[in-house]
């Protein structure tokens, strides 16, 4: 028994076929790259302190630029955020359509389909690459070396894609370092190997999601069904289907074009990533041997079991309503902290040597490195106070100047009157400094210790 689990898998060689998932995967692939490997060459103004890239992850500055969203390196719950929204929009969207996210948007399916195209470019459809593989010849050789080839083509492009994105894009090629070259080859050697290689077993043993997406079905998901009241009892097509012959003719054309190479007809499995192409393969089958389309569709569980028309597919459901709450909610909150993100931050941090120093008055004096930061792309004129108590005297006081995009180190002091301190026991107290600028007013407290 244990034997099943250590034999090693059988290799696919899916069929290309025409239809219409086929074309919309085609459309859907073309949008995907393009987006890749355009968005990072999007140019966005941000002035002469800032990248003019609209899409950047620059790590030499610990920062994250989106078009005029900014991440700073103290708001990384900004990512957590997103994370967040992007997992929940992801069961939301699988509550409703099932797994269309597997099937036309993951990078392992939109590379794979690619690879699978330029294995059919070199060496042919399904049966031409069965009888290649048995082959030993000069032949085999060129056609396995192109494919090849031009795998590395197309993954050496996605490296120098993916990079884009943490450097200046428009420049890149003539920067590019031995650091650089190194992620390029690191993300091209994992596409081959994934998309060239690896195929369907990254879907159904290395994604954890195959594993939970069902947990966000329920009856009125459409997954990709095979209409068994249709179609069974199969049997092989002779020209004329008797009384007692369902309308699968058992011509094993949606299991050839599969890429993970399952059979529908056995039911929903793990491994099917909704892509479709079954569908088509069945569908031009149905009209070859003039049959309704539809043997394998996209459906909902409850109208397979009961075919009425009111029982077709509904958007409107409470596990879709519960989704889209929260995400709603979640969105909400982003967009608003987004949108009234503060453009100036203080820290005040206190010395530790020496803690405090008592002045010739009796007075105490505690030191502060204060940091302001200017998220703004212009300079700021900021002034900076101490509010409480306000017996407290600043030095020095007055106004600061914070270039833009940048954080000021200054160091200032705070003294406390002796007879004011006399009613402090303990020793230890707050202060508050108040930072501001013509638009905005930043208050932090900080400890002030006299004893
Ligand atoms: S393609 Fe259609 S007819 Fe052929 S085996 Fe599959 S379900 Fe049956
Ligand atoms: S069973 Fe059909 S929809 Fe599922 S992965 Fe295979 S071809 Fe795609």
């Amino acid at each position: 028994m244990l034997e099943e689990y250590f034999t090693a898998k059988k290799r696919l060689y899916p069929q290309s076929v025409k239809g219409r998932f086929r074309r919309l995967k085609w459309i859907l692939n073309f949008l995907f790259l393009s987006l890749y490997l355009l968005a990072p060459f999007i140019p966005f103004d941000r002035g002469e302190s800032s990248p003019n890239q609209a899409i950047l992850i620059d790590l030499s500055n610990s920062k994250i630029y989106f078009f005029w969203i900014e991440i700073w390196p103290q708001e990384a719950f900004y990512l957590a955020g997103i994370l967040v929204t992007a997992a929940i929009l992801l069961f939301f969207v699988t509550s409703l359509f099932g797994r269309i996210w597997c099937g036309y948007a993951c990078f392992q399916t939109v590379w794979t389909d690619i690879f699978i195209a330029l294995e059919k470019i070199f060496q042919g459809d399904r049966n031409a690459r069965i009888i290649l593989d048995r082959k030993n010849n000069f032949e085999k050789f060129w056609r396995k070396t192109a494919t090849h080839f031009s795998w590395i083509v197309v993954s050496l492009i996605t490296g120098y894609g993916f990079v884009c994105y943490f450097n200046q894009a428009s420049s890149l090629h003539e920067n590019l370092t031995l650091n650089i070259w190194g992620w390029i080859l690191g993300i091209a050697g994992a596409t081959y190997l994934m998309a060239g290689f690896a195929r369907e077993h990254v879907c159904t043993y290395m994604c954890p999601y195959s594993r939970f997406q069902s947990a966000m079905f329920d009856n009125n998901t459409l997954i990709i069904s095979y209409d068994e009241k249709r179609g069974e009892p199969r049997g092989k097509w002779d020209g004329d289907l008797s009384k007692t012959q369902g309308h699968c003719i058992d011509c094993k054309q949606c299991v050839v074009v599969c890429p993970t190479g399952i059979d529908i007809r056995n039911g929903l499995q793990m491994e099917c990533i909704a892509c479709g192409l079954c569908i088509d393969a069945c569908d031009n089958v149905m009209e070859k041997i003039g049959l309704p389309k539809g043997l394998i569709r996209y459906d909902t569980m409850s109208h397979m079991l009961d075919p009425k028309p009111e029982k077709k597919f509904k958007i409107l459901k409470p596990r879709s309503f519960y989704y889209a709450s929260i995400l709603i909610l979640v969105f909400g909150i982003m967009i608003r902290s987004l949108i009234y993100k503060p453009t100036l931050e203080i820290a005040a941090i206190p010395d530790r040597n020496p803690i405090f120093v008592k002045l010739s008055d009796g007075s105490i004096r505690n030191g502060y490195t204060i940091k302001i930061t200017n998220k703004t792309h212009e300079k700021k004129i900021v002034t900076l106070k101490v509010s409480h108590p306000k017996q407290a005297i600043l030095k020095p006081s007055g106004s600061f100047d914070i270039n833009a995009n940048e954080v000021g180190t200054f160091k200032v002091f705070v003294t406390l009157p002796q007879d004011f301190l006399a009613q402090n026991e303990e020793g230890r107290g707050l202060i508050e400094f108040v930072l501001a600028d013509e638009k905005e007013e930043k208050n932090i407290q900080a400890v002030f210790i006299s004893k």
